[in-house]
């Protein structure tokens, strides 16, 4: 078996979310290799290879620095056919998911997308698929090579263990006529203290039960208190009180952190689907009929205004920050 994981880079680093795609790629086995196309990026390859990589595809030129799809597709399909790659896997973000489509398209392979888990069964490889609004889990699988797999942000944690020095191989790709159709002509990078919300361990995430915008602080300090990011509803969101991109939910990012903390948050099934698979779920609600308390590990019941402030007072000085 083959497997090539698409890796992503952001400020001098790999992203955590492919290094975690990488890890479970190693635990099945077979000839795992990670695929890394940027400028300037050479010397970040060597990173994938304590995750499980044991070689490296790197496309380091100046003509793919833009983190554009379309010549991340042609890179990636000139790999699958000259490298005899059967699988490859994309960890959940907005490139990945741009370039796998793209990539299915190109070479007629079958994608299955929003996985939170693959497994070898028999030889075969099988995802695990939430179906229904993440009610019911469902496999799925592949009826041809390539395989094609995009997975829930956050599906894996990069566990930095075996694996060396990995192999490096340079490789470049010929550019479709179509794919330097598109420049880019600004990319602007949000000022934010804390993690992206896709790669946190810890989300503290604000509802309409804030009351008004500028409450969202109390949020913003509990988050910040925690080393966490924070995440908003799309009631919030729409009401103008905070950035969508902060939106967690059916029509916005999905999430799956270490510590969700639900603050005036009433539990809507599309904010649920969002979120439900965060490993430990703390709500504070007023209101002790809120549906977020039936998918919650603690239920806080009371005032988020008194709650809030004295919890956040407590982590720090257990943190001692
Ligand atoms: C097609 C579609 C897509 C959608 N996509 C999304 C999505 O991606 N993400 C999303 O979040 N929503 C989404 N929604 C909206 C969703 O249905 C809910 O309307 C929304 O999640 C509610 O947001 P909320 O919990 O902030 O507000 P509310 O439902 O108004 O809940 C506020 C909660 O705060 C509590 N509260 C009030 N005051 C206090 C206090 N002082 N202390 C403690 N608790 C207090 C209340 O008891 C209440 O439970 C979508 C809806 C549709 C139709």
């Amino acid at each position: 078996m083959s497997t090539l994981v698409f890796l992503e880079h952001h400020d001098g680093g790999l992203e955590k979310g492919p290094l975690g795609v990488l890890s479970k790629a190693a635990t099945l086995g077979g000839d795992v290799a990670g695929a890394l196309v940027g400028s300037g990026v050479r010397e970040l390859a060597s990173q994938a290879g304590k995750f499980g990589a044991g070689k490296v595809y790197v496309w380091d030129d100046a003509s793919v620095e833009a983190p554009l799809p379309q010549p991340r597709v042609d890179a990636l399909a000139r790999l699958v056919e000259e490298e005899g790659i059967e699988t490859v896997l994309f960890a959940g973000s907005v490139l990945a998911a741009d370039v796998a489509a793209g990539l299915a398209a190109r070479l007629d392979a079958g994608l299955n997308w929003d996985l939170v888990d693959l497994a070898s069964q028999d030889g075969e490889l099988v995802g695990m698929r939430p179906a229904l609004q993440d009610t019911v889990y469902v496999d799925v699988g592949w009826t041809s090579a390539p395989r094609l797999a995009l997975f829930r942000s956050g599906a894996f944690d990069a566990s930095a263990g075996g694996g060396g020095e990995p192999e490096i191989q340079e490789f470049t790709a010929e550019l479709r006529d179509f794919s330097t159709a598109a420049v880019m002509v600004e990319q602007a990078h949000e000022e934010s203290a804390g993690p992206a919300l896709e790669e946190a361990d810890v989300i503290v995430a604000g509802g309409r039960g804030l009351g008004a915008p500028e409450k969202f602080t109390l949020v913003e300090e509990l988050a910040k208190a925690l080393g966490g990011a924070v995440g908003a509803t799309r009631a919030v969101v729409d009401a103008g009180w905070y950035p969508y991109a902060h939106q967690i939910g059916q029509t916005g990012k999905t999430v799956s952190p270490k510590l969700y903390v639900a603050v005036g948050i009433s539990g809507a099934i599309q904010h649920k689907v969002g979120m439900q698979s965060s490993s430990v779920i703390v709500s504070i609600n007023k209101d002790g009929n809120a549906p977020i308390f039936e998918y919650s590990d603690l239920a806080v019941v009371g005032d988020l205004h008194e709650i809030v402030p004295k919890l956040t007072e407590l982590v720090r000085q257990k943190r001692g920050s």
